[in-house]
């Protein structure tokens, strides 16, 4: 089978955080999902790849998935992407002093593009689609693209993100779980911001056999 998209991942940052490079193979353009940290890292892959990065994503505004946002972002001229409720929310001072206390990191700077669900973001040929995930944070998304799910901290293989968090909802996790991930194709592969569970990756059926927060508290109702 012709593979539409290739997938790198490098776990980076004492957050161990999942960043991923997504690759069009025909153009060799790429997307990079939430730089945690590690610039060199980062830079050292995409040169490895020999690919055109054109776009940072951000799944959602904290500081272990953004911190090399600023300095990637100049280094290869492109705008970092974030959802407009976490773009907002994180530029208010309280929560921005909050949430640096919590994760002892700084808030992200501003994004130059603000993402909407339903958003259909070009990497080549490569269509990524926004999926608006509130709960962990206001603005989490998920990133959808060629049965390819990059789930942030809003589904990790067997659990969810924290909602203790500052703008933490259990209630709107659920029904972003509900309403917006469950009815994605059961094939669809899962790959997490953490590495959490058994496995590195999932996919929707598995996770609605095995995942507790689903099975308990969205199945069983
Ligand atoms: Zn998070
Ligand atoms: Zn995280």
């Amino acid at each position: 089978m012709k593979q539409n998209v290739i997938i790198k991942q490098l776990c980076i940052g004492s957050y161990k955080v999942n960043t991923y490079l997504l690759i069009c193979p025909q153009t060799k353009k790429a997307a990079l999902i939430d730089p945690g940290g590690e610039v060199q890292r980062i830079k050292g892959l995409i040169e490895d790849e020999n690919v055109e990065l054109v776009s940072i994503l951000n799944t959602h505004g904290h500081a272990d998935h953004v911190l090399a946002n600023q300095e990637l972002k100049e280094m290869f001229s492109v705008p970092v992407c974030m959802h407009e409720e976490d773009d907002t929310f994180f530029s208010i001072q309280e929560v921005r002093e909050k949430s640096k206390k919590e994760l002892g990191l700084p808030a992200p700077s501003p994004a130059d593009i603000r993402l909407h669900d339903g958003d259909e973001l070009e990497v080549g040929n490569l269509r990524i689609k926004v999926i608006h995930t509130p709960g962990h944070t206001p603005g989490s998304v998920c990133f959808f693209v060629e049965g390819n799910l990059f789930t942030g901290d809003t589904l990790f293989v067997g659990d969810v993100g924290r909602t203790d968090l500052t703008g933490g909802s259990l209630d709107a996790l659920l029904k972003s779980l509900e309403e917006k991930l469950l009815v994605l194709p059961k094939e669809t592969i899962i790959h997490p911001g953490h590495d959490y569970g058994e496995t590195p990756t999932s996919t929707i059926a598995l996770e609605m056999e095995e995942n507790p927060y689903i099975t308990d508290f969205i199945l069983a109702e």
